[in-house]
């Protein structure tokens, strides 16, 4: 079963124009240059670049992506941006239900769910985080927490070809500290069960799920070659070209 290692960086709330712009062209010029065609890589920056990062990586096949978006299509919602919005400026991703979201903006498993459909009737795909926090991966709770949030959080429009999942577990987020790779491959390996209960085993072989939290040019290699892993979301080292690109490079099987 051929899935396409899928690696995307996100941004967060970093980036001027200048250092955006610069920084994703970097991406685009080195990927270039490696001429890889079984891999795809993704950049999500912060909503106020996604106009000149989609411009910057014209003509290449570096793909752009949103952070978040609203469920509904347009209206009284100050602040938010719509799923249509983004298409319309070019978006092909969106990520929905970061830990940063479900902790700092009390995002639900069933609001996410509703953004992740309506990303998806708009025509993007959709990344779909999930991970337990520290306190539940001691109480020996990780593969439920991923269980409940994938339930609760993948809409029943969600295939294999509009939606990735990605395992991030919340102490590994930006800690440097990262869960073994037996651990890793065990949750990844629960996930896609899961995935075949919800949306069918045709379906869950086809799913790419990657791994995000502290991944960096030292452990990516051995994290992306287990067998359910199927590339990487990536925080802090996406914003260096050459960290990024070094993820990239060792995403190669
Ligand atoms: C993330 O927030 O999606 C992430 C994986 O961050 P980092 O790589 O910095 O841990």
């Amino acid at each position: 079963m051929v899935r396409k290692t899928l690696i995307a960086g996100n941004w967060k709330m970093n980036g001027l124009l200048e250092d955006g712009v610069a920084l994703a062209k970097g991406v685009k010029e080195e990927f270039k240059k490696t001429g890889r065609r079984d891999c795809e890589v993704l950049v999500c920056p912060p909503f106020t670049l996604l106009t000149s990062v989609k411009k910057a990586v014209k003509g290449s096949r570096v793909m752009v992506g949103a952070q978040d978006c609203h469920y509904a299509e347009k209206g009284a919602h100050t602040g938010d941006v719509s799923p249509v919005m983004l298409k319309n400026v070019g978006c092909d991703y969106v990520i929905v239900g970061h830990s940063e979201r479900r902790t700092n903006h009390h995002e639900t498993n069933e609001l996410i769910a509703q953004k992740a459909a309506s990303a998806i009737k708009a025509g993007l795909k959709v990344i779909i985080c999930i991970g337990e926090t520290e306190k539940e991966r001691d109480a020996g709770q990780t593969i439920d927490v991923c269980t409940k949030q994938i339930m609760g959080s993948v809409p029943e429009i969600a295939t294999a070809q509009n939606t990735v999942i990605a395992y991030e577990p919340v102490w590994a987020i930006g800690t440097g500290r990262t869960p073994t790779t037996a651990e890793v491959e065990e949750v990844h390996a629960a996930i896609r069960k899961v995935v075949s209960k919800k949306l069918g085993r045709a379906n869950a072989n086809k799913m790419r799920i990657l791994y995000g939290g502290s991944m960096k040019p030292t452990n990516a290699k051995e994290l992306i070659a287990l067998p359910d892993v199927d590339g990487g979301l990536i925080g802090g080292a996406s914003l260096k070209v050459a960290d990024f690109m070094a993820i990239i490079a060792a995403s190669k099987q």
